[in-house]
């Protein structure tokens, strides 16, 4: 008798981006959640739509609404809830939002806004109110940037940012790349992306490949709040980015209830450095309408950080910071 074919092929990245839950009902009952608080929270979709890619949705556990994975996507009454200094525009990035591309803030490095879509929609980012859905860098606009880059000598890195810019196939990204490389005096192409996290197919070994061949330094900085988010799926993938020498960082933000304890963080740093990345970044929330709840004060961070530093080697400990409109970088948190 011929032997069933075993399936070890995983959807496409497309197809999981495609297949998402946006239904808080759906993602509910999936995770067996109190129909009560289902009832009472998914109205807040409307402030920001749930999106969900699955493979993010199975790292939650069942049956508890205060899971620290489903805390940073579900929607929550307190979205509501108006707080003095939390603002819609905390970034000043309103210009980027009206389909501008490209963001230049710091000196050395310019950002560019991929894609304005992403394949998760986290509750406490500022683009809750600015989704810029259907941005895209077009034709005329490489061009715009090409010229850009050639005009200012002092740039010597690209930052390819969005929303997310692992939203753009590979084909497009090739584009951008190609472009990036006829500029002399850049050295170095950055991705900031969430992508690999909820869908860890999106670590193309084509993409990989493509990067390794470029004569410009590749670093990937990811983007995971809590260590179980660093998923075996991520984890081969990731080995496999690294393996044709590409860089590989991560960002956090510090958030109330997912990540805000000195365990839970030395939990992400060292799952981190097992995949293989070393820990960034970790932000302090941009004071964004609608996310309050998920706010850190200072001097608890700082009490973070004194614990982080005790219990972690040096580079296992992300550098604490806020993005500040106006700061010719990002500003550092001391306490
Ligand atoms: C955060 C950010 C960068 C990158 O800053 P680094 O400190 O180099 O990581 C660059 N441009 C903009 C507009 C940014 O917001
Ligand atoms: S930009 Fe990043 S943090 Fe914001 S919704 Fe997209 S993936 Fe989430």
């Amino acid at each position: 008798m011929p032997e069933q074919p075993v399936l070890t092929c995983r959807p496409s990245w497309k197809y999981q981006l495609a297949s998402a839950y946006t239904d808080p009902v759906e993602l509910g009952q999936y995770l067996q959640l109190p129909a009560t608080w289902i009832a009472q929270h998914a109205p807040a979709r409307a402030l920001f739509p749930l999106r969900v890619p699955r493979h993010f949705a199975e790292l939650m556990a069942i049956g508890n609404p205060h899971d620290p994975l489903l805390r940073q996507v579900w929607p929550l009454t307190d979205e509501f809830r108006q707080t003095p200094g939390f603002i819609e525009d905390p970034l000043g990035e309103k210009e980027a939002s009206a389909g501008n591309a490209i963001l230049h803030k710091y000196s050395s490095r310019l950002l560019l806004i991929v894609r304005g879509g992403c394949a998760v929609n986290c509750r406490y980012c500022f683009r809750r109110h600015f989704p810029y859905q259907e941005h895209k860098l077009g034709r005329a606009e490489l061009e715009n940037v090409h010229q850009y880059l050639m005009a200012d000598t002092e740039l010597n890195e690209v930052i390819l940012s969005g929303g997310d810019p692992l939203m753009a196939d590979d084909t497009h990204l090739e584009a951008i790349l190609s472009l990036i490389e006829s500029v002399p005096h850049i050295r170095r192409v950055r991705i900031h992306s969430r992508l690999p996290v909820v869908i860890p197919d999106r670590l193309t070994l084509d993409l990989a490949k493509r990067l390794e061949q470029s004569r410009l330094d590749t670093i990937l900085v990811i983007h995971a709040n809590h260590a179980r988010e660093i998923s075996q799926p991520l984890k081969e993938n990731l080995a496999i980015w690294r393996q044709h020498g590409i860089h590989l960082l991560n960002q956090s933000v510090l958030l109330r209830e997912v990540n805000d304890d000195a365990e839970t963080l030395t939990e992400l740093s060292e799952a981190l450095f097992s995949a293989g990345v070393l820990p960034y970044y970790l932000h302090q929330l941009d004071k964004v309408a609608g996310a309050a709840h998920f706010a850190v004060t200072d001097e608890q961070a700082g009490l973070f950080m004194q614990e982080l530093r005790a219990r972690l080697p040096g580079f296992l400990v992300p550098k604490l910071v806020r993005e500040i409109a106006g700061e010719p970088s990002k500003t550092p948190i001391q306490i």
